[in-house]
């Protein structure tokens, strides 16, 4: 044993790191005693970030991924425009995307914003402040909606943001009256030319990782597709430098009639073209029915694809994202559990892994 204190130091270190399966280089003269206990500290660091994370009852399955993930796009620009001071764009044009025979009503959007600095990243959202005032005659309050183009725009020239917007419409539960939507309303009637109060960009709960090689699971719902679309025009309709999408990318989509299956050409266009790359499930729930003869909702579809999605799920650079009406995470969960039974995992566990390494995205309204 080693009787000059530095040595002993020395000697507990080479003992530790061989425990660590590593070698410690003692010919460098430590600086200070940070130099020298750092790489072991940095070592049990990242050994106990790579502590299985989801192992849950994991008896058969494979852990899912080991280290603790970067949130993804730290730097997506955040509330440029703040609602006393929004940026007031141009509608360029405002096209229904429910074709006949569909329910209800929903529109796709598009504004100008040259004239000011409003910029955005794939999977956030943009505030709209409605013109009026409320019953209690202040001036509205913005509303949210997920942004439905890139970042470059539906024009590709980084001038215009896209909206996907369905008219709320519900009868008052005491009246029983038709109500319309005040925002969802001013936006769904709104003529090109006329002026548009934006406000943020907000969200990072939605953003794509940067990895062209990540795999990307959509689960949607009605406009929820918005941020999907988005996903998808990065991945597969633009060309850029740094990104070129070589992963897996799948999309759920549930809706109540073929009609209402929002940007239907342009997704099946898209499969076509990219069929090794891109797969799209629809699950429309008057129209067709699940295994058991009832509605085929999204969880039936995502039943129905259990093994596919379970191989998929467990890769480390797999995120899954869900978008749409609020609620719809339980019939998510139902779907996952037929996976995640069949590999005798507690899915609920799995998921709550998932999340920590920021590969379960939600966003639900
Ligand atoms: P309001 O006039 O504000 O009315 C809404 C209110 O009506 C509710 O608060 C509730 O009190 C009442 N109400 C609603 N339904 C019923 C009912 N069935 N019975 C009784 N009362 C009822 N929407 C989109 O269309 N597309 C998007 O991409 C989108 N993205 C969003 C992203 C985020 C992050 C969030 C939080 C929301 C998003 N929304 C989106 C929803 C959007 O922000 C608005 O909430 C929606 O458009 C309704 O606003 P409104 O002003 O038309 O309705």
């Amino acid at each position: 044993m080693a009787n000059n204190p530095l040595d002993r130091i020395k000697e507990d270190l080479q003992n530790l790191a061989k425990a660590a399966g590593k070698t410690l280089n003692m010919d460098v003269k430590p600086e200070s005693f940070d130099d020298v206990i750092a790489p072991v500290v940095e070592q049990k660091a990242s050994e106990k970030a790579a502590a299985p994370a989801a192992t849950a009852s994991a008896a058969k399955a494979e852990e899912p991924a080991k280290k603790k993930k970067p949130k993804p796009g730290a730097n997506a620009p955040i509330n440029i425009y703040r609602p006393k001071d929004p940026y007031v764009g141009k509608c360029l044009s405002n096209e229904e995307l429910v074709r006949e025979g569909g329910e209800g009503t929903v529109k796709h959007l598009i504004f100008d914003i040259s004239g000011g600095d409003l910029e955005y990243i794939e999977g956030q959202s943009i505030g709209i402040i409605p013109e009026g005032t409320d019953d209690n005659g202040k001036p509205h309050k913005l509303r949210l909606y997920s942004i439905a183009s890139t970042r470059h725009g539906d024009h590709l020239d980084d001038k215009t943001v896209s909206l996907c917007v369905r008219q709320l419409e519900y009868k008052d539960p005491e009246t029983n009256e038709k109500v319309l939507g005040v925002c969802s309303t001013h936006l769904c009637n709104m003529e090109p030319g006329s002026d548009v109060k934006i406000t943020g960009p907000v969200g990072k709960e939605m953003l794509l990782p940067d990895d062209p090689t990540a795999n990307v699971i959509m689960i949607a719902t009605g406009t929820g597709i918005a941020p999907f679309r988005a996903y998808l025009w990065r991945m597969f309709k633009e060309q850029h430098a740094d990104y070129a999408f070589r992963g897996t990318a799948w999309l759920f989509f549930g809706c109540a009639y073929t009609p209402n299956i929002l940007y239907k050409k342009e997704l099946e266009e898209l499969q076509e073209t990219f069929p090794n790359n891109f797969k799209l499930s629809y699950a429309i729930s008057r129209e067709q029915k699940n295994s058991e003869g009832g509605k085929m909702y999204i969880q039936h579809r995502i039943a129905e694809n259990a093994d596919a999605l379970w191989d998929l799920i467990q890769q480390e650079k797999t995120h899954t994202y869900i978008c749409g009406l609020k609620g719809m995470e339980g019939g998510i969960d139902e779907g996952m559990s037929v996976a995640a039974d069949k590999n005798n995992v507690n899915w609920e566990e799995y998921r709550k892994a998932m999340k920590k390494e920021h590969r379960w995205h939600v966003e639900t309204y």
